[in-house]
């Protein structure tokens, strides 16, 4: 047989174990499956139990070619959270997101509103780098999606960063180019996102730091607005 179908069939299986893996018996007639959902709260534990249950995760195609799984990094109680699309050539090697050139520049935006990489929690659409960098494809996205909600759910953060077009559109399920959706605050299940350019983008356009500097200045602000710093708690039977 044609070594493509042989391969085709293989991820197939792959898939349908999967999905069985999740509770689902039966084929979707809708792509009710592709839904960007938080799992409910009792669904989640910690964050070292979402990285266990994805394991040497061969649930799609990208297994094959990656190094390393790269699951995410940082804070657990993180209340600003980073989104980028998934892990280049340093990210694969290393193990750990947003590494490289893009990384690096990622470090200086977020000390720039004076957190540290350790304050905040940065994570990718995928987890997995596709060859040669070329786009994520759905397949891939679907795969990774219930872990990135796992890891949402886990570390309830009160506004995501959605890094450039993928993480944006991805996040808001939405075809909307990026340069009208940043800058801009939306709900994702009651969690603030607002999209920015990507760092690799402003490596190739640095006349766009500005507008990135603009949309970090509405997240300090917004962090600033929204600390929960006290609590009424105390006061009961007092
Ligand atoms: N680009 C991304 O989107 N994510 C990384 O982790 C690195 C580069």
């Amino acid at each position: 047989m044609d070594e493509n179908v042989n391969e085709l069939i293989s991820d197939l299986k792959i898939y349908l174990e999967y999905l069985k893996g999740m509770g689902i018996d039966s084929l979707p007639v809708s792509d009710q499956i592709s839904k960007k959902v938080l799992p409910s709260r009792s669904e989640t534990q910690t964050l070292a139990d979402v990285r266990k249950e994805l394991g040497d995760c061969k649930r799609c195609k990208l297994h094959r070619t990656r190094k390393t799984i790269v699951f995410g990094e940082g804070n657990e109680k993180a209340a600003l959270m980073f989104i980028g699309e998934g892990p280049g050539y340093d990210e694969d090697v290393q193990g750990r997101p947003f590494v490289g050139k893009a990384g690096q520049l990622l470090t200086k935006i977020i000390e720039s509103i004076d957190l540290s990489r350790e304050e905040v929690y940065i994570a990718n659409i995928i987890k997995c780098r596709p060859p040669q960098n070329r786009n994520p494809e759905p397949d891939e996205i679907e795969s990774c999606n219930p872990f990135l909600m796992k890891q949402i759910r886990v570390i309830q953060p009160k506004i995501i960063c959605a890094l450039g077009t993928f993480s944006a559109q991805t996040l808001l399920q939405t075809d909307t180019k990026i340069t009208a959706l940043r800058g801009k605050l939306y709900d994702f299940e009651g969690i603030k996102v607002i999209p920015t350019y990507h760092p690799a983008f402003l490596l190739r356009n640095p006349e766009k730091k500005r507008e990135v500097w603009e949309d970090m200045k509405k997240i300090a602000e917004w962090l600033k607005n929204n600390r929960t710093n006290g609590t009424m708690e105390k006061w009961n039977g007092g």
